[in-house]
């Protein structure tokens, strides 16, 4: 008879949770997963996913306009959100489906409830009002936003009810300056929504490189899109027309929607975790070792709510980690160096490695290469923005250490580039690649001169 009910009890089916989960389960190990909304987690259901799906949406406005410039008759543009919120639901609840279904598939319980953590082996199943008892216990409960405590806050939405709106606003505020504000800026901008950024700091999109940040603020601005930065709404108030944003400029903005994409917090609170003394950080998130292991020994975490670095690829890495090294002996942390991402604005940012900025800070000599162009497409449809394409070289070492890109598929050529960055490609190596004309990313190997600044 086994001590416990359960080897692995996981708390959370985000990608982190479902992930261990399921891999857990199809070793053999006696495995239950809870959940307490919606199996997929934050990428599935209110992140990643159905954000592309309303990237794609809102790119048709524009690709409509152009279509024009290459001989097509476009009839009169209309678009309905509550198609494109329902299209969206219906595949959202397909994946999460896929999500549970292969934890059933692979031998593990999927249970729907909130959890909490009792003592260092049991859980409290609260839905069912019952415990259960686990080996270990793997803590995957992801984050939530966070809205700054200003008078009227409750009036203001997050990304989660973004994707729920029941009307599109004619115009909204959205405050930050980090990808998620800087996102859907582009996307209601694209469905014809007024949209005014309001962020606290000086320039938005803090860690990317700096040139990417300037270009992007000022094609944003060039499409329409107001960007105020240095302003913090200090209060929300509700008007016979809407709401109205107060700033602490003493500016007032009428409008119809505020959102905030202020940073995300760990989903901690009411765990449990305190009383068994798992130590947590400031925000509330988990602190872990190396191998996921909080310091409660049977008691483990992956994924955003150890507040590392908040990213899918990077909780599913972090899931299949923690399963090497419990059970499968093979301890090996997660390398997130040259740890590609993306911002999906219009056009998109794809970044892998140093900034120049980083580079000078830990590099003794750093050659940049950069260009600048339009894509042939635009050369039709006049549209202005050009794209910038940047490599951030080690000079003492010729590697590539970081790569950055803002135009369109610039995710989908930073993906591939990464193999090469990672694998420690020299510039030497780039310059030997023969280029595929035409595209965009043949200028990748066809930069041959450094940049140097400007003489003052
Ligand atoms: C708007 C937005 C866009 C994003 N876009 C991208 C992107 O383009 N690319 C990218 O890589 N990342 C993106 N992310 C980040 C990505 O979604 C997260 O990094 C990822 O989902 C983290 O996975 P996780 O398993 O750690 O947590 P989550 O996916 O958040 O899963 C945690 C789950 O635990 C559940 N839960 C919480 N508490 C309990 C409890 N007590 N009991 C039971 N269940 C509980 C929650 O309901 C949730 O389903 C985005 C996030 C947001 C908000």
């Amino acid at each position: 008879m086994p001590k416990y009910d359960y080897d692995l009890f996981v708390i959370g089916g985000g990608s982190g949770g479902v992930r261990s989960a399921r891999l857990a389960a199809g070793l053999g190990v006696r495995t239950a997963i809870t959940e307490e909304y919606r199996f997929g987690g934050t990428c599935v259901v209110r992140g990643c996913v159905p954000k592309k799906l309303f990237v794609y949406a809102s790119e048709f406005g524009h690709a409509i306009d152009d279509a024009r410039a290459y001989g097509w008759t476009v009839g009169e543009k209309r678009f309905d959100w509550k198609t494109l919120v329902a299209n969206k639901d219906a595949e959202i609840a397909r994946i999460s489906k896929v999500y549970s279904n292969g934890v059933e598939a692979a031998g593990g319980a999927v249970i729907q409830s909130r959890a909490e953590v009792v003592d260092p082996h049991t859980i409290k199943i609260v839905s069912e009002g019952r415990t259960v008892t686990a080996e270990r216990i793997l803590i995957a409960t992801g984050g939530h936003p966070y809205i700054p405590d200003i008078p009227g806050r409750e009036l203001a939405i997050t990304s989660n009810e973004a994707f729920h709106l029941e009307e599109l606003p004619k115009k909204i505020v959205i405050v930050g300056g980090g990808y998620i504000a800087i996102e859907f800026a582009g996307i209601f901008h694209g469905l014809g929504v007024d949209v005014e950024v309001l962020y606290r700091g000086g320039d938005i999109l803090r860690g990317f490189d700096h040139d990417l940040r300037e270009r992007l603020t000022d094609i944003m601005r060039g499409q329409g899109i107001a960007i105020t930065c240095n302003t913090d709404p200090l209060a929300i108030e509700k008007t016979r027309g809407g709401l109205m944003a107060v700033t602490n400029h003493g500016g007032r903005i009428p409008c119809d929607a505020i959102m905030f994409a202020t940073g995300r917090r760990p989903n901690t609170v009411g765990l449990g975790l305190q009383k068994l003394g798992v130590q947590c950080g400031w925000n509330g998130r988990i602190m872990v070792n190396d191998y996921y292991q909080s310091s409660v020994p049977s008691i483990y975490a992956v994924g955003d709510v150890t507040d590392r670095v908040n990213l899918t690829p990077v909780a599913i890495r972090d899931g299949i980690a923690f399963i090497e090294g419990v059970y499968k002996n093979n301890p090996n942390p997660v390398d997130l160096a040259y740890l590609p991402t993306a911002v999906f604005s219009q056009p998109e940012i794809g970044t892998v490695g140093y900034t120049e900025e980083s580079a000078r800070e830990m590099f003794r000599k750093v050659d940049i290469y950069k260009t600048s162009f339009r894509t042939l497409k635009n050369t039709l449809t006049g549209r202005p923005e050009r794209v910038l394409m940047k490599l951030v070289v080690d000079a003492e070492t010729d590697k590539v250490i970081g790569a950055h890109i803002l135009g369109p598929d610039a995710a989908e050529i930073i993906q591939a580039l990464a193999i090469a960055v990672k694998m420690g490609a020299r510039k030497a190596d780039f310059d030997s690649t023969i280029a595929l004309h035409p595209t965009l990313a043949e200028e990748l190997v066809t930069m041959r001169e450094k940049w140097s600044p400007p003489a003052v």
